[in-house]
């Protein structure tokens, strides 16, 4: 008879591996189910954000800036740095030598914790019941207590534009590229557009994005958005803003997209494209029927706020739920699912999820821009400081950018906070540890920060809330 578990996991990327640990630290028998395989046909664990997602396309953006770095920034600091090459196949030799190293590891923190894994395909059959087919296609059920899904999410592909092998790709072939295309169209100026577009256009590639939206990056406040507009456009990349996709040509193995903007109807010839509108959940198949667990239209689970789904013993984390589709957001659920599970009370804050978007600089940010804030009628003032006026930034020749800080009027208490600048995505955990201690903008402004440091952007952002700020001539009149 197969084993019986108190929680079975359906999924071991960042979410389900998170969620197996943790649950197996508290004691209980858990199992994680994976279908991941490799280029050996061997099951892989870590999902999107180990194999495809997060770690592969940050080695290629760390090795692809040092590159500009030093063809184009060392001159500046009085270092000579002639004949700086790059070796594509190198660059990308290494990311698969760390994808390798991190995806084993899983493996191993599940040995040393206790997690069974279970390689193959998984599928809820009743609230208690997880059916397992495995790779010589083999179906076993097993039961456990608690089930988690955490099954992720996939590329949204769009009529227009059908994936051609080589040609046309989603962002997985564009981690892939064995040298940069000379002509490279992106579609969709969001965070893989952005990520992967610098990639290519750091390595030689003409980047043009494609964006159907007026707007660049919404999510972001307004003010640090238009910097970062500003700043890629000046590394080259091309970005048109309400450019709607309307087809696509594949002519003499190059890509011929046709698009309508304000314009009227346009044409761009690329030697490659790289479809980068967003992600879908990958769900389909995961419950079978009967099971009562509701999907959306767009196919993701329908959870509560402790991703419980409608089956009482079924929760579902991560990519494949509401909420941002973040490796983080979905670790931190795993954790929450697990420790309810194991008894536990748990609760997860989403208004203090960090988001970093790996250009250089970096753009990060947590909670309201200044203009979500206005439009749920809360009355705000805000703080902001030019990297340009940092002493730290000036010693580490990276003045682009700049820290802003959203506070409420009446209470003082950071709502938000939005940053444009080198490392901004190590200092947006000052913003979000601020949020969750519930810290007001005065607590920030009192807190004494290291020198030099570019965290003092954050400071001074806060300091100038109160218009306060020290190293830089203020806009608001004393208290
Ligand atoms: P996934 O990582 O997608 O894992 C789901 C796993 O479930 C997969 O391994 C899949 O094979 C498995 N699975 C699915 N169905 C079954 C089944 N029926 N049986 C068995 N196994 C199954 N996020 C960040 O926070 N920071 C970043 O820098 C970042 N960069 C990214 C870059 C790129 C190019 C991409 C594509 C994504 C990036 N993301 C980033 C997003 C991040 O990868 C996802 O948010 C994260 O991986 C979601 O985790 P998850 O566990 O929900 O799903
Ligand atoms: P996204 O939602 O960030 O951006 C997609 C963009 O494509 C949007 O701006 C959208 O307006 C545009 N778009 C949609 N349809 C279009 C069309 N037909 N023509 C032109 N533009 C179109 O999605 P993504 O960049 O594909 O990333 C997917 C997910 O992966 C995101 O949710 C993101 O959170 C996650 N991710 C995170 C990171 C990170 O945290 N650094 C990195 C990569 C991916």
């Amino acid at each position: 008879m197969a084993d019986k578990f108190d929680l079975i996991v359906i999924g071991a990327g960042p979410g389900g591996y998170v969620a197996a640990i943790r649950a197996a630290q508290l004691g209980l028998k858990t199992a994680c189910v994976e279908k991941w395989l490799n280029k050996d046909g061997k099951v892989v664990h870590g999902g999107t954000c180990l194999n495809v997602g997060c770690i592969p396309s940050k080695a290629l953006l760390e090795a692809s800036h040092k590159y500009v770095e030093a063809k184009e920034d060392f001159s500046d600091l009085g270092i000579n740095a002639s004949d700086v090459s790059v070796d594509v196949k190198k660059m990308m030799a290494r990311k698969s030598t760390i994808v390798k190293n991190l995806t084993g590891g899983i493996a191993g923190l599940f040995k040393a914790n206790g997690v069974t894994a279970l390689d193959g395909t998984g599928k809820v059959v009743s609230g208690k019941q997880v059916e397992v087919t495995d790779l010589d296609g083999n179906a076993t059920t097993y039961d456990a207590d608690n089930i988690v899904i955490a099954a992720g999410s996939v590329p949204v592909e769009i009529p227009p534009t059908p994936m051609t092998e080589g040609l046309i790709v989603d962002s997985t072939g564009a981690l892939e590229f064995q040298e940069a295309p000379k002509r490279l169209g992106v579609i969709g100026a969001g965070v893989i557009g952005l990520e992967l577009g610098s990639v290519w256009n750091r390595l030689g590639s003409e980047v043009t994005v494609l964006e159907a939206m007026d707007d660049f990056l919404p999510m972001v406040d307004s003010a640090i958005a238009k910097e970062t507009q500003k700043l890629l456009k000046k590394q080259g990349m091309d970005i048109r803003m309400g450019a709607r996709v309307t087809g696509s040509d594949i002519k003499d193995n190059e890509v011929v997209v046709k698009y309508s903007d304000e314009k009227g109807d346009q044409e761009a010839t690329f030697d490659k494209l790289i479809v980068c509108v967003g992600r879908r959940p990958y769900t389909k198949g995961v419950i079978a029927d009967g099971v009562s667990i509701d999907l959306d239209e767009r196919g993701f689970i329908h959870v509560d706020d402790q991703c419980r789904t409608g089956v009482p013993t079924v929760y579902a984390i991560g990519d494949c739920v509401r909420g941002p589709m973040l490796a983080h957001k979905a670790s931190e659920e795993g954790i929450m699912v697990a420790d309810i599970i194991a008894g536990h009370k748990a609760q997860m804050n989403y208004d203090a999820i960090p988001s970093v978007i790996y250009t250089s600089p970096e753009v990060a940010w947590v909670g309201m821009t200044e203009q979500d804030a206005k439009a749920k009628g809360i009355k705000t003032k805000t703080g902001a400081f030019p990297f340009a006026a940092s002493g730290r930034a000036m010693a580490n020749n990276a003045t682009e950018g700049q820290a802003k800080v959203i506070a409420d009027a009446e209470t003082d208490r950071i709502l938000g906070m939005h940053i444009v600048g080198q490392h901004a995505g190590e200092m947006i955990a000052q913003g979000v540890i601020a949020m969750e201690f519930g810290s007001s903008a005065e607590d920030l402004a009192l807190t004494c920060y290291a020198h030099p440091t570019m965290s003092e952007a954050v400071h001074e952002a806060a300091l100038a809330v109160e218009g306060h700020a020290i190293h830089m001539a203020n806009r608001k009149k004393k208290r």
